[in-house]
């Protein structure tokens, strides 16, 4: 299925990215939020990526205005009545992405495709929520979403390929390069990253080396772009520990128990860029 029209809810880091790149693309995007707030703060932020993209030459700045026509906002699911796909990018929280989904389920038709940008909630357990458990898939972009070329598509149990086959094209649309993984905890992408940040905590916890020191390492050496602990500040660690726990959880096994500083620093308040400390100090 060809996607014109497709709605997003939750207008956070990721919902504004998501439904900027989809009104880039073409895509008519209706955008709701529980925040009026977050919505507006979503708007402004898409108009000054877009402004940025302009400015660096990516993008024709004419086309600005229309790009952000395609965008509509609202406080009501009600806006997705239309959507031939909803993609879910609430907080990561069960109990809120059970909710609203369970409210979503009640006013779209039962074709329509839900996706979720789920990081580490199971597929299988969020399509057990709504009617046609075979519409829900997973479909995890990366942060920043204008920039990254990854989309991770998650199948649960459930998922039909007619549901894997229009997310698959979807992404190819958006210019990404989607992989397809089965439902798991933490998919592959955060399966592989989160026990490689907490490794990162574990080195600074045991004095092996500093901060700084640990991610020249894995920078100069493995040619990473970014070190762990630089990435971890930046998406989050109470996001970070969140996923080590579920990890730990669903495995039952002792090598994703979190490093002790981890769980100190988020107990401190200290969640990386967005608190204006983690493993390293910003200003806010
Ligand atoms: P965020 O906190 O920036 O935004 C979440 C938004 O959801 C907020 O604006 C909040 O008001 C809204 N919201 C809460 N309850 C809602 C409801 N009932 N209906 C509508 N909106 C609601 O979070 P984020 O970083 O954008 O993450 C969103 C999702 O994307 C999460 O599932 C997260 O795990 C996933 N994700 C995040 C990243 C990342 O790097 N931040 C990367 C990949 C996936």
């Amino acid at each position: 299925m060809k996607i014109s029209m497709a709605g997003v809810i939750g207008a956070g880091t990721m919902g504004s990215g998501i439904a900027q790149t989809l009104a880039t693309h073409g895509v008519e995007v209706t955008l709701s939020d529980v925040s009026e707030e977050a919505l507006a703060r979503a708007l402004d932020n898409i108009h000054s990526s877009l402004s940025r993209l302009a400015q660096k030459g990516v993008l024709d700045l004419s086309t600005l205005p229309a790009i952000l026509a395609r965008i509509r906002t609202a406080t009501s699911a009600d806006i997705h009545r239309h959507s031939q796909i909803v993609i879910e990018a609430a907080s990561e929280n069960e109990a809120i992405k059970q909710q609203l989904l369970r409210e979503l389920d009640g006013i779209v038709p039962a074709d329509t495709v839900i996706a979720s940008n789920t990081s580490s909630i199971s597929l299988t357990r969020i399509a057990s929520w709504v009617s046609h458990p075979e519409r829900v898939i997973g479909m995890h972009f990366m942060n920043p979403v204008p920039l990254m070329q990854l989309v991770e598509v998650i199948r649960a149990l459930q998922s039909s390929d007619q549901s894997c086959d229009t997310v698959m094209e979807l992404a190819r649309t958006l210019g990404k390069t989607p992989v397809e993984v089965r439902d798991a905890a933490g998919f592959v992408s955060n399966r592989i990253l989160m026990p490689m940040i907490n490794e990162a905590a574990f080195t600074i916890y045991e004095g092996i080396a500093s901060a700084a020191d640990v991610d020249t390492v894995m920078k100069l050496g493995m040619n990473h772009p970014i070190g762990p602990l630089a990435l971890a500040d930046l998406i989050g660690l109470d996001t970070c520990l969140a996923i080590m726990d579920i990890l730990h959880t669903e495995f039952r096994d002792s090598k994703y128990r979190a490093c002790p500083l981890l769980v100190q620093l988020v107990a401190a308040g200290q969640l990386g860029r967005k608190s204006g400390h983690g493993f390293f100090p910003y200003s806010v």
